[in-house]
Protein backbone atom coordinates (compact mmCIF):
# COMPACT_ATOMS: atom_id res chain seq x y z
CA UNK A 1 0.00 0.00 0.00
CA UNK A 2 1.23 3.40 -0.92
CA UNK A 3 2.78 5.50 2.38
CA UNK A 4 0.06 7.40 4.19
CA UNK A 5 0.69 11.07 3.81
CA UNK A 6 1.46 12.59 7.10
CA UNK A 7 -1.98 15.02 7.10
CA UNK A 8 -3.83 11.70 5.97
CA UNK A 9 -2.87 9.57 8.52
CA UNK A 10 -6.02 11.34 10.95
CA UNK A 11 -8.01 11.59 8.33
CA UNK A 12 -8.15 15.20 9.08
CA UNK A 13 -9.09 16.47 5.61
CA UNK A 14 -12.67 14.82 6.11
CA UNK A 15 -13.40 17.04 9.03
CA UNK A 16 -12.89 20.33 6.84
CA UNK A 17 -15.92 22.14 5.01
CA UNK A 18 -15.13 21.60 1.22
CA UNK A 19 -15.37 25.27 1.01
CA UNK A 20 -12.10 25.48 3.83
CA UNK A 21 -10.33 22.62 1.77
CA UNK A 22 -10.77 24.78 -1.52
CA UNK A 23 -9.44 27.84 0.19
CA UNK A 24 -6.16 25.54 1.73
CA UNK A 25 -5.49 24.69 -1.63
CA UNK A 26 -6.23 27.98 -3.41
CA UNK A 27 -3.93 29.49 -0.47
CA UNK A 28 -1.60 26.18 -0.90
CA UNK A 29 -0.43 26.70 -5.06
CA UNK A 30 -0.18 30.71 -4.90
CA UNK A 31 2.25 30.40 -2.29
CA UNK A 32 4.22 27.27 -3.36
CA UNK A 33 4.41 29.25 -6.99
CA UNK A 34 4.90 32.78 -6.15
CA UNK A 35 6.64 32.39 -2.32
CA UNK A 36 8.15 29.27 -1.46
CA UNK A 37 10.76 29.51 -4.50
CA UNK A 38 11.92 32.75 -3.34
CA UNK A 39 11.53 32.53 0.44
CA UNK A 40 15.07 30.71 1.38
CA UNK A 41 16.85 33.29 -0.60
CA UNK A 42 14.94 36.11 1.61
CA UNK A 43 16.01 34.05 4.70
CA UNK A 44 19.24 33.91 3.98
CA UNK A 45 19.55 37.58 2.77
CA UNK A 46 18.01 38.21 5.86
CA UNK A 47 15.20 40.62 3.87
CA UNK A 48 11.78 40.19 2.45
CA UNK A 49 10.05 42.09 0.06
CA UNK A 50 6.86 43.33 2.37
CA UNK A 51 5.32 45.75 0.22
CA UNK A 52 5.78 43.76 -2.93
CA UNK A 53 4.13 40.85 -1.22
CA UNK A 54 1.25 42.51 0.84
CA UNK A 55 -0.85 43.42 -1.97
CA UNK A 56 -0.64 39.94 -3.48
CA UNK A 57 -1.65 38.20 -0.17
CA UNK A 58 -4.63 40.76 -0.04
CA UNK A 59 -5.76 40.19 -3.34
CA UNK A 60 -6.40 36.30 -2.07
CA UNK A 61 -8.27 37.70 0.88
CA UNK A 62 -5.35 37.17 3.32
CA UNK A 63 -4.87 40.36 5.27
CA UNK A 64 -8.16 40.99 8.44
CA UNK A 65 -9.16 37.61 6.45
CA UNK A 66 -11.61 36.56 9.62
CA UNK A 67 -12.67 40.60 10.10
CA UNK A 68 -16.30 41.67 8.65
CA UNK A 69 -16.71 44.55 6.61
CA UNK A 70 -14.33 47.31 5.62
CA UNK A 71 -12.58 45.20 2.90
CA UNK A 72 -12.27 42.05 4.92
CA UNK A 73 -12.88 38.39 4.00
CA UNK A 74 -14.93 37.84 6.74
CA UNK A 75 -14.10 34.24 7.08
CA UNK A 76 -14.78 31.40 9.63
CA UNK A 77 -11.88 31.81 12.24
CA UNK A 78 -11.09 27.95 11.62
CA UNK A 79 -10.39 29.38 7.83
CA UNK A 80 -8.12 31.58 8.91
CA UNK A 81 -6.18 28.99 11.25
CA UNK A 82 -6.25 27.13 8.01
CA UNK A 83 -4.66 30.18 5.86
CA UNK A 84 -1.90 30.19 8.38
CA UNK A 85 -0.99 26.57 8.37
CA UNK A 86 -0.11 27.36 4.77
CA UNK A 87 1.61 30.54 5.09
CA UNK A 88 3.71 29.51 7.71
CA UNK A 89 4.51 26.05 6.13
CA UNK A 90 6.22 28.16 4.00
CA UNK A 91 8.09 30.31 6.48
CA UNK A 92 6.80 31.46 9.71
CA UNK A 93 8.16 35.33 8.60
CA UNK A 94 5.43 35.29 6.23
CA UNK A 95 2.93 34.16 8.79
CA UNK A 96 4.23 36.53 10.93
CA UNK A 97 3.57 39.58 8.01
CA UNK A 98 0.09 38.12 8.01
CA UNK A 99 -0.58 37.80 11.37
CA UNK A 100 0.68 41.24 12.78
CA UNK A 101 -1.44 43.29 9.63
CA UNK A 102 -4.22 41.40 9.92
CA UNK A 103 -4.64 39.98 13.76
CA UNK A 104 -3.14 42.71 15.69
CA UNK A 105 -2.95 45.79 13.96
CA UNK A 106 -6.23 45.88 12.04
CA UNK A 107 -7.81 43.82 14.87
CA UNK A 108 -6.76 46.88 16.96
CA UNK A 109 -8.77 49.28 14.64
CA UNK A 110 -11.44 46.87 14.05
CA UNK A 111 -12.38 46.00 17.54
CA UNK A 112 -11.24 49.71 19.30
CA UNK A 113 -11.56 52.55 16.43
CA UNK A 114 -13.42 55.24 16.00
CA UNK A 115 -15.32 54.62 12.75
CA UNK A 116 -13.19 57.14 10.94
CA UNK A 117 -9.66 55.15 11.82
CA UNK A 118 -11.90 51.96 9.95
CA UNK A 119 -12.55 54.07 7.11
CA UNK A 120 -9.13 55.52 7.02
CA UNK A 121 -6.84 52.24 7.28
CA UNK A 122 -9.01 49.24 6.84
CA UNK A 123 -9.62 48.96 3.21
CA UNK A 124 -5.88 49.91 2.79
CA UNK A 125 -4.77 47.50 4.89
CA UNK A 126 -6.89 44.44 3.91
CA UNK A 127 -5.68 45.13 -0.08
CA UNK A 128 -2.15 45.08 1.30
CA UNK A 129 -1.59 48.86 0.08
CA UNK A 130 -0.96 49.97 3.83
CA UNK A 131 1.23 48.20 6.30
CA UNK A 132 0.86 48.22 10.00
CA UNK A 133 2.59 47.27 13.52
CA UNK A 134 1.89 46.90 16.32
CA UNK A 135 3.84 48.19 19.21
CA UNK A 136 3.34 46.80 22.74
CA UNK A 137 6.67 45.03 23.98
CA UNK A 138 10.19 47.68 25.43
CA UNK A 139 13.19 46.53 25.59
CA UNK A 140 12.53 46.04 29.33
CA UNK A 141 9.30 45.13 29.18
CA UNK A 142 8.00 42.13 27.01
CA UNK A 143 6.12 39.07 29.47
CA UNK A 144 4.96 41.87 31.43
CA UNK A 145 3.73 44.81 29.40
CA UNK A 146 2.28 46.30 32.25
CA UNK A 147 5.57 48.02 33.32
CA UNK A 148 5.53 49.83 29.75
CA UNK A 149 7.60 52.92 29.81
CA UNK A 150 5.93 54.71 27.00
CA UNK A 151 3.80 57.74 28.26
CA UNK A 152 1.55 59.56 26.46
CA UNK A 153 0.93 63.04 27.99
CA UNK A 154 -2.09 65.15 27.23
CA UNK A 155 -1.61 68.50 25.37
CA UNK A 156 -4.19 70.84 24.48
CA UNK A 157 -6.49 68.80 21.90
CA UNK A 158 -3.60 66.68 21.03
CA UNK A 159 -1.44 63.48 22.96
CA UNK A 160 2.38 63.58 22.85
CA UNK A 161 4.02 60.15 22.70
CA UNK A 162 7.30 59.72 24.55
CA UNK A 163 9.19 55.85 24.86
CA UNK A 164 10.77 52.96 22.94
CA UNK A 165 9.05 49.97 21.11
CA UNK A 166 11.06 46.76 20.69
CA UNK A 167 10.99 43.74 18.58
CA UNK A 168 8.24 45.51 16.68
CA UNK A 169 7.21 43.01 13.25
CA UNK A 170 6.50 45.16 10.21
CA UNK A 171 8.06 48.39 12.01
CA UNK A 172 10.68 49.66 9.39
CA UNK A 173 8.37 49.12 6.49
CA UNK A 174 4.79 50.37 8.22
CA UNK A 175 2.70 52.97 7.59
CA UNK A 176 0.93 52.77 10.68
CA UNK A 177 1.54 52.06 14.00
CA UNK A 178 -0.79 51.24 16.75
CA UNK A 179 1.11 52.40 19.78
CA UNK A 180 0.35 51.32 23.43
CA UNK A 181 1.17 53.77 26.03
CA UNK A 182 0.31 54.70 29.35
CA UNK A 183 -1.50 58.28 29.69
CA UNK A 184 -1.04 60.63 32.47
CA UNK A 185 -3.14 61.65 35.49
CA UNK A 186 -5.54 63.04 33.21
CA UNK A 187 -6.87 59.80 31.93
CA UNK A 188 -6.47 58.09 34.90
CA UNK A 189 -2.83 56.52 34.05
CA UNK A 190 -4.47 53.42 32.31
CA UNK A 191 -2.96 51.71 29.03
CA UNK A 192 -4.07 53.47 25.56
CA UNK A 193 -4.13 52.58 21.61
CA UNK A 194 -2.91 55.53 19.66
CA UNK A 195 -2.95 54.91 16.01
CA UNK A 196 0.25 56.61 14.75
CA UNK A 197 0.73 57.25 11.10
CA UNK A 198 4.89 56.19 10.92
CA UNK A 199 5.52 59.72 8.75
CA UNK A 200 4.40 61.50 12.29
CA UNK A 201 7.11 64.10 13.14
CA UNK A 202 9.46 62.04 15.91
CA UNK A 203 8.47 58.50 15.08
CA UNK A 204 11.54 56.64 13.71
CA UNK A 205 12.12 52.87 13.19
CA UNK A 206 15.11 51.17 12.87
CA UNK A 207 15.51 47.72 11.70
CA UNK A 208 17.31 45.29 14.22
CA UNK A 209 19.70 43.36 12.15
CA UNK A 210 21.24 40.56 13.54
CA UNK A 211 18.65 37.35 13.85
CA UNK A 212 19.60 34.03 13.97
CA UNK A 213 15.82 33.55 13.49
CA UNK A 214 12.62 34.98 11.57
CA UNK A 215 14.80 36.53 9.46
CA UNK A 216 12.29 36.73 6.05
CA UNK A 217 10.45 38.80 8.92
CA UNK A 218 10.97 42.68 9.37
CA UNK A 219 11.67 43.65 13.12
CA UNK A 220 12.45 46.63 14.16
CA UNK A 221 12.94 49.34 17.23
CA UNK A 222 10.08 52.22 17.65
CA UNK A 223 11.03 55.22 18.83
CA UNK A 224 8.93 58.13 19.89
CA UNK A 225 10.38 61.56 20.69
CA UNK A 226 7.30 63.99 20.89
CA UNK A 227 5.24 62.37 18.49
CA UNK A 228 2.11 64.15 18.62
CA UNK A 229 -1.01 62.94 17.41
CA UNK A 230 -4.53 64.07 17.88
CA UNK A 231 -7.00 63.10 20.05
CA UNK A 232 -8.58 61.82 17.94
CA UNK A 233 -5.84 59.09 17.39
CA UNK A 234 -6.87 57.61 20.45
CA UNK A 235 -8.23 54.25 19.70
CA UNK A 236 -11.83 55.07 21.78
CA UNK A 237 -12.61 51.52 22.92
CA UNK A 238 -9.66 50.66 24.91
CA UNK A 239 -9.09 51.06 27.97
CA UNK A 240 -6.26 49.41 29.96
CA UNK A 241 -4.44 46.11 29.17
CA UNK A 242 -7.22 44.16 28.66
CA UNK A 243 -6.90 45.60 25.16
CA UNK A 244 -3.74 44.97 23.77
CA UNK A 245 -4.40 41.46 24.85
CA UNK A 246 -7.40 40.93 23.43
CA UNK A 247 -5.50 41.70 20.03
CA UNK A 248 -2.69 39.11 21.32
CA UNK A 249 -5.33 36.40 21.59
CA UNK A 250 -6.41 36.87 17.95
CA UNK A 251 -2.85 36.44 16.90
CA UNK A 252 -2.27 33.71 19.16
CA UNK A 253 -5.35 31.41 17.87
CA UNK A 254 -3.46 32.03 14.36
CA UNK A 255 -0.45 30.81 15.68
CA UNK A 256 -1.89 27.64 16.93
CA UNK A 257 -2.67 26.38 13.26
CA UNK A 258 0.31 28.40 11.44
CA UNK A 259 3.07 26.67 14.14
CA UNK A 260 1.75 23.26 12.73
CA UNK A 261 1.79 24.41 9.18
CA UNK A 262 5.73 24.92 9.64
CA UNK A 263 5.53 21.08 11.88
CA UNK A 264 3.89 19.69 8.54
CA UNK A 265 6.66 21.01 5.86
CA UNK A 266 9.36 19.76 8.01
CA UNK A 267 7.63 16.38 8.07
CA UNK A 268 6.75 16.38 4.41
CA UNK A 269 10.67 17.29 3.43
CA UNK A 270 11.88 14.56 5.82
CA UNK A 271 9.77 12.08 4.03
CA UNK A 272 10.42 12.39 0.88
CA UNK A 273 14.09 12.57 2.01
CA UNK A 274 14.17 9.64 4.09
CA UNK A 275 12.67 7.71 1.02
CA UNK A 276 15.59 8.64 -1.14
CA UNK A 277 18.32 8.43 1.20
CA UNK A 278 20.12 4.86 0.74
CA UNK A 279 21.85 3.74 4.08
CA UNK A 280 23.94 0.72 4.35
CA UNK A 281 22.08 -0.38 0.72
CA UNK A 282 18.74 0.19 2.11
CA UNK A 283 16.26 3.32 2.68
CA UNK A 284 16.46 5.15 5.76
CA UNK A 285 12.92 5.40 5.60
CA UNK A 286 13.16 1.15 6.06
CA UNK A 287 14.86 1.69 9.43
CA UNK A 288 13.34 0.99 13.03
CA UNK A 289 14.66 4.07 14.59
CA UNK A 290 13.64 6.23 11.66
CA UNK A 291 9.94 4.29 11.69
CA UNK A 292 9.44 5.75 15.17
CA UNK A 293 10.98 8.81 14.88
CA UNK A 294 8.57 9.43 12.00
CA UNK A 295 5.39 7.68 13.85
CA UNK A 296 5.94 9.97 16.73
CA UNK A 297 6.03 12.94 14.83
CA UNK A 298 2.90 12.57 12.96
CA UNK A 299 1.61 11.83 15.94
CA UNK A 300 2.10 14.93 17.60
CA UNK A 301 1.15 16.81 14.45
CA UNK A 302 -2.38 15.11 13.89
CA UNK A 303 -3.10 15.64 17.63
CA UNK A 304 -1.66 19.24 17.38
CA UNK A 305 -4.38 19.31 14.35
CA UNK A 306 -7.21 18.14 16.00
CA UNK A 307 -6.78 20.55 18.96
CA UNK A 308 -6.57 23.74 16.65
CA UNK A 309 -9.83 22.28 14.77
CA UNK A 310 -11.53 21.95 18.05
CA UNK A 311 -10.41 25.27 19.73
CA UNK A 312 -11.47 26.96 15.68
CA UNK A 313 -14.69 25.44 16.31
CA UNK A 314 -15.51 27.12 19.85
CA UNK A 315 -13.89 30.47 18.34
CA UNK A 316 -16.65 29.83 15.62
CA UNK A 317 -18.99 29.50 18.16
CA UNK A 318 -17.72 32.40 20.46
CA UNK A 319 -17.17 30.13 23.12
CA UNK A 320 -12.88 30.26 22.93
CA UNK A 321 -11.42 31.34 26.28
CA UNK A 322 -8.40 32.68 26.80
CA UNK A 323 -6.69 29.93 28.69
CA UNK A 324 -7.90 27.80 25.75
CA UNK A 325 -5.86 29.38 23.64
CA UNK A 326 -3.01 28.92 25.42
CA UNK A 327 -3.15 25.60 25.94
CA UNK A 328 -3.19 25.64 21.64
CA UNK A 329 -0.42 27.94 21.51
CA UNK A 330 1.76 26.64 23.94
CA UNK A 331 1.46 22.87 22.54
CA UNK A 332 1.81 23.89 18.67
CA UNK A 333 4.83 25.45 19.37
CA UNK A 334 6.69 23.24 21.73
CA UNK A 335 5.76 20.22 19.48
CA UNK A 336 6.36 21.88 16.64
CA UNK A 337 9.74 22.82 17.23
CA UNK A 338 10.43 19.37 18.42
CA UNK A 339 9.24 18.50 14.78
CA UNK A 340 11.39 20.21 13.22
CA UNK A 341 14.55 19.64 14.83
CA UNK A 342 14.14 16.20 15.26
CA UNK A 343 13.06 16.37 11.24
CA UNK A 344 16.55 18.05 11.17
CA UNK A 345 18.49 15.12 12.38
CA UNK A 346 17.47 12.72 9.85
CA UNK A 347 18.10 15.06 7.68
CA UNK A 348 22.07 14.87 8.62
CA UNK A 349 24.24 17.23 7.42
CA UNK A 350 21.99 18.73 4.42
CA UNK A 351 19.77 19.48 7.29
CA UNK A 352 21.41 22.53 8.10
CA UNK A 353 21.31 23.23 4.55
CA UNK A 354 19.30 26.30 3.21
CA UNK A 355 17.97 23.96 0.64
CA UNK A 356 15.90 21.87 3.14
CA UNK A 357 13.46 23.70 4.97
CA UNK A 358 13.56 21.97 8.66
CA UNK A 359 16.37 23.60 10.31
CA UNK A 360 14.54 27.33 9.01
CA UNK A 361 11.78 26.29 10.44
CA UNK A 362 13.52 25.11 13.67
CA UNK A 363 15.38 28.53 13.96
CA UNK A 364 12.06 30.34 13.47
CA UNK A 365 9.80 28.84 15.79
CA UNK A 366 12.29 29.93 18.77
CA UNK A 367 10.71 33.61 18.21
CA UNK A 368 7.41 31.88 17.78
CA UNK A 369 7.94 29.96 20.97
CA UNK A 370 8.80 33.44 22.53
CA UNK A 371 6.65 35.98 21.09
CA UNK A 372 2.81 36.41 21.44
CA UNK A 373 3.13 35.12 25.53
CA UNK A 374 6.50 32.69 25.92
CA UNK A 375 5.61 29.04 26.75
CA UNK A 376 6.32 29.50 30.02
CA UNK A 377 3.97 32.41 30.54
CA UNK A 378 1.49 30.09 28.96
CA UNK A 379 1.84 27.56 31.43
CA UNK A 380 1.63 30.37 33.75
CA UNK A 381 -1.79 31.35 32.63
CA UNK A 382 -2.89 27.67 32.40
CA UNK A 383 -1.53 27.03 35.73
CA UNK A 384 -3.53 29.66 37.22
CA UNK A 385 -7.11 28.56 34.90
CA UNK A 386 -6.26 25.11 36.95
CA UNK A 387 -5.25 26.53 40.47
CA UNK A 388 -6.84 30.19 40.39
CA UNK A 389 -3.92 30.82 41.78
CA UNK A 390 -1.71 33.53 40.03
CA UNK A 391 2.05 32.51 39.84
CA UNK A 392 3.00 35.49 37.72
CA UNK A 393 4.67 37.72 40.19
P1 LIG B 1 11.09 38.30 28.85
O1 LIG B 1 9.73 38.78 29.22
O2 LIG B 1 12.27 39.04 29.35
O3 LIG B 1 11.22 36.76 29.23
C1 LIG B 1 12.48 36.10 29.47
C2 LIG B 1 12.20 34.75 30.09
O4 LIG B 1 11.51 34.93 31.33
C3 LIG B 1 11.30 33.87 29.23
O5 LIG B 1 11.74 32.54 29.25
C4 LIG B 1 9.96 33.97 29.93
O6 LIG B 1 9.12 32.86 29.70
C5 LIG B 1 10.39 34.07 31.37
N1 LIG B 1 9.35 34.59 32.23
C6 LIG B 1 8.58 35.69 32.02
N2 LIG B 1 7.71 35.86 33.04
C7 LIG B 1 7.94 34.85 33.90
C8 LIG B 1 7.36 34.49 35.15
N3 LIG B 1 6.36 35.19 35.69
N4 LIG B 1 7.84 33.40 35.77
C9 LIG B 1 8.85 32.68 35.24
N5 LIG B 1 9.42 32.96 34.06
C10 LIG B 1 8.98 34.05 33.40
N6 LIG B 1 6.14 42.46 20.34
C11 LIG B 1 5.23 43.37 19.91
O7 LIG B 1 4.69 44.13 20.71
N7 LIG B 1 4.90 43.48 18.59
C12 LIG B 1 5.48 42.68 17.63
O8 LIG B 1 5.15 42.80 16.44
C13 LIG B 1 6.46 41.71 18.05
N8 LIG B 1 7.11 40.95 17.10
C14 LIG B 1 8.15 40.13 17.52
C15 LIG B 1 8.93 39.46 16.56
C16 LIG B 1 9.98 38.66 16.96
C17 LIG B 1 10.84 37.99 15.93
C18 LIG B 1 10.25 38.47 18.33
C19 LIG B 1 11.38 37.60 18.78
C20 LIG B 1 9.50 39.14 19.28
C21 LIG B 1 8.45 39.99 18.90
N9 LIG B 1 7.71 40.71 19.83
C22 LIG B 1 6.77 41.63 19.43
C23 LIG B 1 8.10 40.67 21.25
C24 LIG B 1 7.59 39.46 22.00
O9 LIG B 1 6.21 39.55 22.20
C25 LIG B 1 8.38 39.37 23.32
O10 LIG B 1 9.69 38.96 22.98
C26 LIG B 1 7.76 38.39 24.30
O11 LIG B 1 6.59 38.92 24.86
C27 LIG B 1 8.73 38.02 25.44
O12 LIG B 1 9.22 39.17 26.04
P2 LIG B 1 10.79 39.34 26.24
O13 LIG B 1 11.46 39.04 24.95
O14 LIG B 1 10.99 40.68 26.85
O15 LIG B 1 11.20 38.20 27.24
Amino acid sequence: ADAQHPLDLFGIDGLLSAEDRDMRDTVRSFLDAQVRPHVAGWYESGSVPVRELAPRLGELGLLGMHLEGYGCAGTSATAYGLACAELEAVDSGIRSLVSVQGSLAMFAIWRFGSEEHKQEWLPRMARGEAIGCFGLTEPDFGSNPAGMRMRARRDGDDWVLDGTKMWITNGSVADVAVVWARTDASDGETVRGFVVPTSTPGFTARAISGKLSLRASVTAELVCEGVRVPASAMLPEARGLSGPLSCLSEARFGIIFGALGAARDSLEVTLAYVAERDMFDKPLAGYQITQTKLADMALELGKGMLLALHLGALKDAGALRSEQVSLGKLNSCREAITIARECRTLLGANGIALEYSPMRHANNLESVLTYEGTSEVHQLIIGQALTGLPAFR
